[in-house]
């Protein structure tokens, strides 16, 4: 197809700005989608991910307009899966930033709004919700060019509600964002920036195409992966697939290679001919780096073998999470899992428990250390119970990240307090405008994977946003705190926490667990302990629990009804020792507060 025809661009967009009604409002007035067919929010395909509004598979569809050719590639909207959007932008020429006239631009659409000016895309900056009474575009406006430099009065103004001002959006899409370059007989270079796995078709991967040409049944060569495999079959989304014969340079679309795993067809990954193969890759392969690890048991132990099913299924679907078997003796047999942050690991953890139909505990969630020993090894550990005798142990490394916030004014002071708590470093406080703040810390991983997000969202009432990227590992001062039930170290308690707050962490499990664990037979001591020194202690005094003092003389079915149900309750127990614990104790005392 005529090169000049074409556009491919992304929105970039807050959650909740109005990216998905922008795409909605697009696809029908181009005429892509029926109106009368139209399925609200057509790009989200995912039940999850429309259920708490973020998008986490990548699509792209093809729309007309103006005797043009627009490919809308869609990124996902959380700070999790920033390699995704980095790759989706790679596949881009330009990019549409939206921006609620009444919230003003947030932390991680400027991230990625730096990002696409570093890949030299151009940005078409618009305003949305200037139907809302409270839209304040002039504010708005000011601000977008005072930290990106664009013009206000180049800022667009729309509703994507009302579809005003979006054919003028669509417009200013076709006259400023350039069209790709490449020619058509070219060695082969497509990238791919999104894969998902079909039950029905195995692997299909969302393509850009670079340079050179490819088509049906050509037999490719995946340089990453160092893979063959042959194309069965490529098209374009209108936003139905539709196969084609060939996709030029320039062209983005759909293709199906008889795949089975999502890992062999990674986002960043670049194909080519195998006749004729490309010397170098696309730039910007990068492996997934899990960041966040947490171990996931079956409540009930017979659901071990459906478990390690669940995760071999689901990884299909998801290369970026890692699971590999562990034991526990508080728990029993279950998983390690990696991933790349919070949100990505309560989604993998929901999705188990939804689409799989299971029932499970997580452990605290924790983070890569890198132990030097003094022996002079590095061990790399993401569970706590691995860590090195404290004696053996020489230093301890952690990983770090760089958060930005940008804030109201008002709430500055709350905001510079949490970032303190969590150990965190100043390098960057500006006024955006007199009622705006950017905010810049280094932040230890791990004191962001515990409640930061809720925390900054309560203390500001929503109003902050965030974003990060990883800032390296340095060396803190970190001990291992263990909890003893009955003199017995319970693993699944255990936690490397900084030597400042390891009173702290010993003194509330130990508070919790009190409360958690029933009453046995003889008194039961709970102890926190740090490199053999006990920390905090509470004790669990001793006293039968008689279910019948209750009813005597009552009736005897009754009775029998308690019995029961004492003997039910009996079967969730978990021995530690000689210690009796009840399985919700463990999820209560492992809940996050
Ligand atoms: P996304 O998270 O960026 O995809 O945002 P959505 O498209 O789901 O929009 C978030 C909310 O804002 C929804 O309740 C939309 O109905 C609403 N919304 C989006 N655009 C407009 C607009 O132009 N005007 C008004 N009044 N509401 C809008």
């Amino acid at each position: 197809m005529d090169l000049d025809r074409l556009r491919n661009i992304s929105i970039i967009a807050h959650i909740d700005h109005g990216k998905t009604t922008l795409s909605d409002r697009v696809l029908e007035l181009s005429g892509t989608v029926d109106a009368r067919d139209m399925r609200a929010q057509y790009l989200d395909s995912m039940d999850l991910e429309r259920e708490r509004g973020i998008t986490i598979k990548l699509q792209s569809v093809r729309l007309d307009w103006r005797d043009h050719v627009i490919n809308l590639i869609d990124t996902p909207g959380h700070v999790d899966f920033g390699y995704e959007v980095s790759r989706s932008l790679a596949a881009c020429e330009g990019v549409v930033l939206l921006v609620d006239a009444a919230q003003g631009i947030e932390a991680q659409t400027l991230a990625n709004c730096y990002l696409a000016l570093e890949n030299d895309l151009e940005i078409v900056a618009c305003m949305n919700k200037l139907d809302l009474p409270a839209a304040d575009p002039d504010r708005c406006a000011e601000e977008i060019e005072s930290v990106l430099g664009i013009p206000a009065e180049e800022v667009l103004r729309i509703s994507a509600k009302t579809g005003d001002g979006v054919p003028e959006l669509l417009d200013a899409v076709v006259d400023r964002i350039p069209a790709p370059v490449g020619a058509a007989d070219d060695t082969l270079r497509a990238l791919i920036f999104d894969s998902h796995f079909d039950q029905y078709r195995g692997v299909v991967s969302s393509v850009r195409v670079m340079d050179g040409t490819l088509r049906s049944g050509q037999k490719l060569r995946f340089l990453q992966a160092g893979a063959s495999h042959q194309a069965e079959e490529i098209g374009i989304r209108s936003p139905g697939p539709i196969a084609v014969d060939t996709l030029g340079p320039g062209e983005t679309g759909y293709l199906i290679a008889g795949i089975k795993d999502v890992g062999e067809a990674r986002s960043g990954e670049t194909v080519t001919d195998a006749a004729r193969p490309a010397e170098e890759a696309l730039e910007g392969y990068r492996d997934p780096k899990p960041m966040v690890f947490c171990g996931m048991y079956p409540v009930d132990g017979d659901q071990f073998p459906d478990l390690r099913e669940a995760l071999e299924r689901l990884r299909l679907n998801d290369s970026s999470f890692t699971y590999e078997p562990e034991s526990s003796g508080a728990l029993g047999f279950g998983f390690r899992c990696g991933f790349l942050g919070l949100l990505h690991m309560e989604i993998v953890r929901e999705r188990l428990e939804r689409e799989f139909d299971l029932n499970l505990i997580a452990t605290a969630p924790s983070v890569a250390y890198r132990v030097h020993t003094k022996g002079g090894e590095v061990v790399e550990i993401d569970n706590p119970s691995e860590m090195p005798d404290g004696a053996e142990v020489e230093a301890i490394e952690e990983p770090f990240l760089n958060v930005t916030l940008l804030t109201p004014s008002d709430y500055t002071g709350t905001l510079m307090d949490l970032c303190q708590t969590r150990r965190g470093e100043m390098d960057k406080l500006e006024y955006l405008s007199p009622e705006r703040v950017e905010l810049r810390y280094k932040i230890p991983l791990a004191e962001v994977v515990t409640d930061f997000f809720d925390q900054l969202k309560s203390r500001t009432q929503g109003y902050a946003s965030l974003d990060y990227e990883p800032a390296g590992d340095d060396v803190s001062d970190l001990v291992k705190v263990d909890v003893l039930l009955n003199s017995q170290p319970v693993d699944a308690f255990s936690m490397i926490v900084h030597r400042t707050k390891a009173d702290d962490y010993g003194r509330r499990m130990c508070e919790k667990l009190k409360e958690l664990i029933p009453r046995q037979l003889f008194d039961v001591p709970i102890q926190a302990a740090m490199g053999g020194r006990i920390i905090a202690r509470q004790t669990v005094k001793a006293k039968r629990k008689d279910v019948l003092a209750k009813c005597y003389g009552g009736d005897i079915s009754r009775k029998r009804k308690l019995l029961d149900r004492q003997k039910e309750g009996k079967k969730k127990m978990k021995s530690i020792g000689r210690v009796e614990v009840p399985q919700e104790a463990f999820v209560s005392a492992l809940k996050l507060d």
